[in-house]
């Protein structure tokens, strides 16, 4: 049986939460740069494929008191995946990240948001929560400045999406600003729903 507080889309108790999805890569430490010099803390969604090269990063993300959750090992869309090569996505990206934190982590975002039963069913066994969002930056898609025009609209319990890029870098220190006059920013632990 599910439990209500598996899939998570927003924050509880009009606390708001940033995540990034798909790194590491050569822009997560300005990220984190930004997250630091705002005292903020966040989420990231990494993928299992880029762990190994960026292990440093990962560990800062840890030290500076992140989540770290998995994005699948090689984002791919776990729809048109079957239920045991979904599980392969998922606990071998899970693999790689205990590798370097030693601790299992509760949390996976879907490329995509893309899900299924069969994607519930796997997170479930593993006693995992899928991590969803209710507001994304469409950073991937938009020019920088539309981006953080499109962040205005950030408000107390959401879940904002985002990538760990450049564009996103430029603009995240303004957008955290704004964002912490509607709510308290923090990881995504704190928005579990306790029942
Ligand atoms: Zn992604």
């Amino acid at each position: 049986m599910m439990s209500d507080s598996m899939i998570i889309k927003r924050c509880t108790k009009g606390r708001i939460a940033f995540t990034f999805d798909d790194g590491p890569n050569i822009s997560t430490q300005s990220v984190l740069k930004i997250l630091r010099n705002n005292r903020t803390k966040a989420s990231f969604f990494v993928q299992g494929s880029r762990i190994a090269g960026h292990s440093a990063t990962i560990e800062e993300m840890l030290k500076e008191g992140h989540l770290v959750g998995t994005h699948t090992y090689s984002h791919r869309r776990l729809t048109k995946l079957s239920k045991n090569e979904i599980e392969l996505e998922i606990s071998s990206a899970n693999k790689r990240l205990e590798s370097i934190t030693g601790t299992r982590t509760e949390f996976f975002r879907p490329p995509y948001g893309s899900y299924n039963r069969d994607v519930l069913d796997v997170l479930e066994d593993k006693g995992m929560h899928m991590a969803l969002w209710s507001k994304t930056s469409v950073d991937w898609l938009l020019p920088g400045f539309l981006m953080y025009l499109n962040t205005y609209g950030i408000d107390a319990g959401d879940i904002v999406l985002f990538h760990d890029s450049r564009k996103t870098g430029k603009y995240l220190d303004r957008i955290i600003k704004r964002a912490k006059n509607k709510g308290s920013l923090v990881s995504l632990e704190s928005c579990v729903p306790v029942f």
